[in-house]
């Protein structure tokens, strides 16, 4: 049509972690329309909706487009750049000069690319003196990442997306692929091994009726589950004697443990049977190459980390890891949720050091040209502990950028309410509109995915390559020219003084992961990410000059084929511990157990930009549903669509009456997507990552 592009080039999907490639198609310098990529490694010329509706939600007027400042009368109104980046530094600047340098602290994200983290990391902590960073990664990712680090040394998933079509035994532990990973899905229906799929799931999802084995557990019984699984295994001598003894430590004390969890007494408790207990855990054994992959079901609990690495325990005792179609797999949520736990610098040093270590330390100060004592030596708090802060008046300013804790964070109003509390709140979105944006004293607009340039890393641990090929609204800028701004206004312009463009701070990183197991040195840069279709780490530059073809890396890869894992024995670990009680049991005030989640493939976490396409808005109901038993309705006389009130210890919501079979009789499913349903959530964490657990509280239901 009149539409004809002139030209095309790929980037990666801003939305999920699957990392699609997308062709864009351009036209004077402008995209104008997008297909999936068909020769990218990732999706092989498919998409979900999200990604075909990338460029959509760019055009809305509710882009932010010039910052905003809130003024005496209570009212945001425009500012220049210069006033917004003065205001910025003066207000910060004030607050660290009356309560100390670490009573401003920011909430970075998942979902900009790996330099603006870089430069966001580093701007915050060596420039502005800030102590206390978190990234909205908590929510998603902090289990996996503690999980992987103890067992395996590393935040390392070991995976590669080809393992889904090799496994012939894929288990799926709190992980709906079908509705959250669209994209994988369609790769394990690719799998032409006839493979078994073992779902473990309290609800009947559509990745569950898909199954040969849905075990549909009750709600956190997942880690006793695994245990009785692991001892099944061991107990009937299922297991690759050779690859524990060489390759792992701990297997004795966890023998003894497992041995405190028979299947039928876990059955029981769980609400399975203890024959299918049994079959899965033979047809694991049976499996040839065995993958097991988890998702938020897993990491969003009390005790997730625990949990994650009993699924780990498993792929190494069977000796699933390293070859095709194995693995213990945590599947990503956000599109860089793994450049946040390589690059944020915010729980840890950049490329994955250590805060507290003295030599990690004054590597990155070497690297960078910068003194040693900019760094801080204490860990920052977590994303909670930053709340609680709040709440003991020792955080003042809170800096949040391209995330929405007053929508996403668990118990939604205390979070608001610790919002208004902060003498001066910075919100950084793209669009003025989004929920934290209301509480702010000034928002700086930014740019979006297809308006700036920059890396990100998918689940596979993959580097793909956004682009810039739309122009930003107004004034908006992108991320890194704002951290560019507040470099230059903050007066620490010349620590930064060689991040002048994105490409730059990328061969910054490959100089930071350098002899770290993310090593990217390898990488011929920008150009060479784009010919591959992406670059999977490591990528040495050992790698690089290797071989007859120069080392060109190969498109699937993973790791710990040689058995080698990353602590300095090279041997993983096998952690367990005892499971924990509940923290809010169903009672007979609050009958119910309350579940979250993704709802559907069209929204995306707190709506803020897939509900501006007005597709995407048409494909999901606009008013919150909650999904519940067909006999539970009936008993309260309740027909499907009508008005229910929900009600927890800490809030109320109400949402229309969805009566589905796929969830058992006292169980409740609100999806995420909805601005009430953090209003019930209960703010309880795992202990090891502080991640908030969003799928377990306790609530009552009745006809609105
Ligand atoms: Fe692919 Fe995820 Fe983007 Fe959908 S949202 S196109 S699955 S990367």
């Amino acid at each position: 049509g009149s539409m004809q592009a002139d030209a095309t080039t790929t980037a990666t999907c801003g939305f999920c972690a699957t990392g699609c490639g997308l062709r864009l198609h351009i036209r004077d310098g402008k995209a104008v329309g997008l297909t999936p990529e068909t020769a990218y490694p990732v999706n092989l010329g498919m998409a979900c909706p999200k990604g075909w509706e990338a460029l959509r939600i760019l055009d809305s007027d509710q882009r932010a487009t010039q910052p905003l400042l809130r003024q005496r009368d209570g009212a945001l109104q425009p500012v220049s750049w210069d006033e917004a980046f003065r205001t910025f530094c003066h207000e910060f600047q004030d607050i660290q000069a009356k309560h100390g340098a670490d009573s401003v602290a920011f909430v970075s994200t998942g979902q900009i690319p790996c330099e603006e983290m870089t430069f966001l990391g580093a701007l915050a902590k060596f420039g502005m003196g800030i102590v206390h960073g978190d990234g909205n990664t908590r929510q998603c990712m902090a289990t996996a990442v503690t999980a992987y680090k103890e067992s395996f040394g590393f935040d390392a998933p070991p995976y590669t997306y080809d393992d889904f079509e090799q496994s012939d035994c894929l288990v799926f532990i709190g992980a709906n692929p079908c509705v959250g990973h669209p994209i994988m899905w369609e790769r394990v229906l690719r799998n032409r091994n006839q493979p078994e799929i073992i779902v473990v799931d309290p609800r009947r999802t559509e990745t569950a009726m898909s199954a040969t084995e849905h075990l549909q557990i009750r709600p956190k019984h997942d880690l006793q589950l695994l245990y009785a699984i692991t001892n099944e295994l061991i107990e009937n001598d299922w297991i690759d004697e050779n690859f524990i003894a060489e390759h792992t430590t701990g297997f004795d004390p966890l023998r003894e443990h497992v041995r405190r969890y028979p299947v039928d007494q876990v059955a029981a408790r769980a609400g399975l049977d203890a024959d299918q207990i049994r079959r899965v855990a033979r047809k694991i054994a049976d499996g040839k190459a065995v993958s097991l992959w988890w998702t938020m079901g897993v990491n969003q609990s009390y005790e997730g980390v625990r949990t994650a690495q009993a699924i780990i325990n498993i792929a190494l005792i069977t000796g699933n890891i390293g070859r095709p179609g194995t693995g213990a797999n945590s599947i990503t949520g956000q599109c860089n949720a793994m450049g946040s736990r390589l690059w944020s610098n915010t729980t840890n040093l950049l490329g994955h050091r250590k805060f507290q270590s003295e030599s990690d330390r004054q590597d990155v100060a070497d690297i960078l040209g910068i003194d040693v004592d900019r760094i801080p030596t204490l860990d920052s708090w977590s994303y909670d502990q930053i709340f609680e802060g709040i709440r003991r008046g020792e955080i003042r300013g809170l800096w949040v950028i391209a995330t929405n804790p007053a929508h996403s964070w668990i118990d939604q109003e205390d979070a608001r309410e610790l919002l208004d509390r902060l003498d001066f709140l910075v919100v950084q979105d793209m669009y003025h509109t989004a929920h934290t944006a209301r509480h702010a004293d000034l928002v700086l607009p930014a740019a979006g995915w297809g308006e700036k340039e920059g890396t990100f890393i998918n689940s596979e641990r993959r580097y793909g390559l956004l682009k810039k090929v739309s122009h930003a609204p107004g004034e908006a800028l992108a991320d890194f020219q704002i951290f560019r701004g507040i470099a230059k206004y903050w007066g620490v312009g010349d620590l930064f003084s060689d991040w002048t463009h994105p490409e730059a701070v990328f061969q910054i990183m490959q100089r930071l992961s350098a002899g770290r197991p993310c090593d990217i040195s390898g990488i011929g840069g920008y150009r060479q990410i784009d010919a591959c279709g992406g670059i999977q780490w490591p990528w040495t530059e050992a790698d690089a000059n290797a071989g007859a073809n120069r080392g060109q890396p190969e498109q699937q890869r993973r790791l710990f084929g040689d058995g080698h894992f990353f602590h300095s024995d090279r041997r993983a670990r096998l952690v367990f511990d005892e499971i924990t009680p509940i923290p809010e049991p169903v009672c007979d005030r609050f009958p119910f157990w309350l579940m979250t989640g993704r709802g559907t493939v069209s929204q995306w976490h707190t709506q803020t930009r897939t509900e501006k396409s007005p597709v995407l808005r048409q494909l999901y109901p606009n008013r919150p549903y909650v999904e519940i038993n067909p006999a539970d309705a009936r008993e309260m006389g309740v027909s499907n669509g009508e008005l229910l009130a929900l009600r927890s210890r800490r809030g109320s919501a109400t949402a229309s009456a969805c009566l589905v079979p796929s969830i058992p009789r006292g169980h409740a499913f609100l999806p995420m997507h909805y601005e009430e349903t953090n209003r019930l959530t209960l703010s309880h964490f795992d202990p090891h990552s502080r991640q908030p657990s969003y799928k377990d509280c306790a609530v009552s239901i009745r006809p609105a």
